[in-house]
């Protein structure tokens, strides 16, 4: 038997993110199934930060994330964690209102003519594109160098990553959880629940009620064209969201941005999501694909409000949540973190959330019971 202050179910980048904070003060041992931690969600993302992404809870979060990104603590990690790249909503005129709403939502955009879109987007098919809307902003996240960097700062605070084991049984004797894995046996008075599409899962095993979390499949691929892709082309997003696109070396990072219900698993990519993305993105930009250089797919894991959940179980002590992160988790770890971190050690909100009217009830899984 291992005994420990906290136990982290699920070595991502919400159990790394938060096992990193915690380490400062107490003992904390990560568990994750997986040989090596990122391999489910965390490792298969499309690396964007935007502030204009999601409902406004998640982007407080992203705003109250972005100072960690770009002034990012001494000694965790090499080189930057953000990179320029600009996000650029499309429409066809069909599209327009819809992209009309956005420009009201969002902060720091800035509307491109058809002529700047030109010039920006030489391969722009111009007889169905008609608008867009640019956050200058947005940038790519280096999201191992993000992950890696989480994983060192709790491993230099003495917390344990202990990998290969499966969480199969929790239980609660009054004062302690016991987790059982298929290799050893833990106890912590304190265990939080990062474990991603399987957090339901977890919860049930520990006789809690699911929240409702639902994990969706989301598909990617990098495209090889004809044509090589300027390395400095923005992030493009259809505005009804149904494709999206990015520079991958001289190739194209790509998604059809689909949204399929699936159990939690080891998801894979369907060569007819991949196929039918490439296509839509060639009546979008000039361009023939050459060949496929690789694919896959995520679970992209929501609460039913879309709200992230983050704070104690209230019909079980010592249980804390952190999930439902769905397709923001990565761009808002370091304000998840930090409003996590408060929450288990009953600290006041740090001054970078609450600058961000950020509260913490809104992400209290109190909202489902
Ligand atoms: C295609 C795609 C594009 C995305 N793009 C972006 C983006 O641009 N920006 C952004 O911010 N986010 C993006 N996301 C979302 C982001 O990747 C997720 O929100 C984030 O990675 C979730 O992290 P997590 O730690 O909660 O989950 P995970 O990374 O899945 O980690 C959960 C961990 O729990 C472990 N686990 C589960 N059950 C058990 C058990 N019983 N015992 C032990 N361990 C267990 C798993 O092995 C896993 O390692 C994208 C996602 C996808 C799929």
């Amino acid at each position: 038997m291992i005994k420990t202050d906290i136990l982290v179910i699920g070595a991502g980048i919400a159990g790394a993110s938060v096992a990193a904070l915690l380490s400062e003060t107490k003992s904390v041992i990560i568990l994750d199934m997986e040989g090596r931690a990122g391999y489910h969600t965390t490792g298969r993302s499309a690396a964007l930060f935007s502030e204009n992404y999601g409902a406004p809870p998640i982007r407080a979060l992203t705003r109250a994330s972005r100072a960690f990104f770009a002034d990012t603590p001494s000694g965790f990690c090499e080189s930057p964690l953000l990179a320029p790249r600009g996000f650029i909503q499309l429409a066809r005129a069909d599209q327009m209102e819809k992209l009309q709403q956005f420009a009201k939502s969002g902060r720091g955009l800035q509307e491109l003519s058809i002529a700047e879109l030109q010039n920006q987007l030489p391969y722009l098919n111009t007889s169905n594109i008609v608008a867009g809307i640019l956050e200058a902003a947005a940038a790519d996240i280096d999201v191992n160098a993000l992950h890696m960097g989480y994983l060192r700062q709790a491993k230099n605070n003495g917390a344990r990553l202990l990998c290969n084991q499966n969480v199969t049984a929790l239980d609660y004797s009054g004062t302690i959880w016991s987790l059982a894995t298929d290799k050893n046996r833990y106890q912590a008075p304190l265990v939080i629940n990062a474990a991603g599409a399987w957090a339901d899962e977890i919860a049930k095993m520990a006789g809690i009620e699911p929240i409702g979390l639902q994990p969706f499949k989301r598909t990617a691929a990098v495209v090889q064209f004809d044509k090589p892709i300027d390395r400095g082309m923005r992030f493009l997003n259809d505005i009804d969201e149904n494709w999206y696109c990015k520079p991958e070396g001289s190739n194209l990072f790509l998604s059809p941005e689909d949204e399929i219900a699936s159990p939690p698993c080891d998801a894979w990519a369907d060569d007819f999501d991949v196929a039918s993305v490439i296509e839509r993105i060639t009546h979008v930009l000039d361009l023939k694909p050459v060949r496929v250089e690789s694919s896959w797919a995520g679970l992209r894991t929501f609460a039913p409000d879309r709200i992230f959940v983050v704070g104690f179980e209230p019909a079980a002590t010592g249980f804390f949540w952190l999930a439902g992160q769905g397709g923001y988790g990565i761009q808002t770890a370091p304000a998840s973190a930090a409003l996590a971190a408060s929450l288990v050690l009953n600290e006041s909100l740090p001054y970078h959330l609450e600058e961000q009217n950020l509260d913490a009830g809104q992400f209290s899984p109190d909202r489902f019971r």
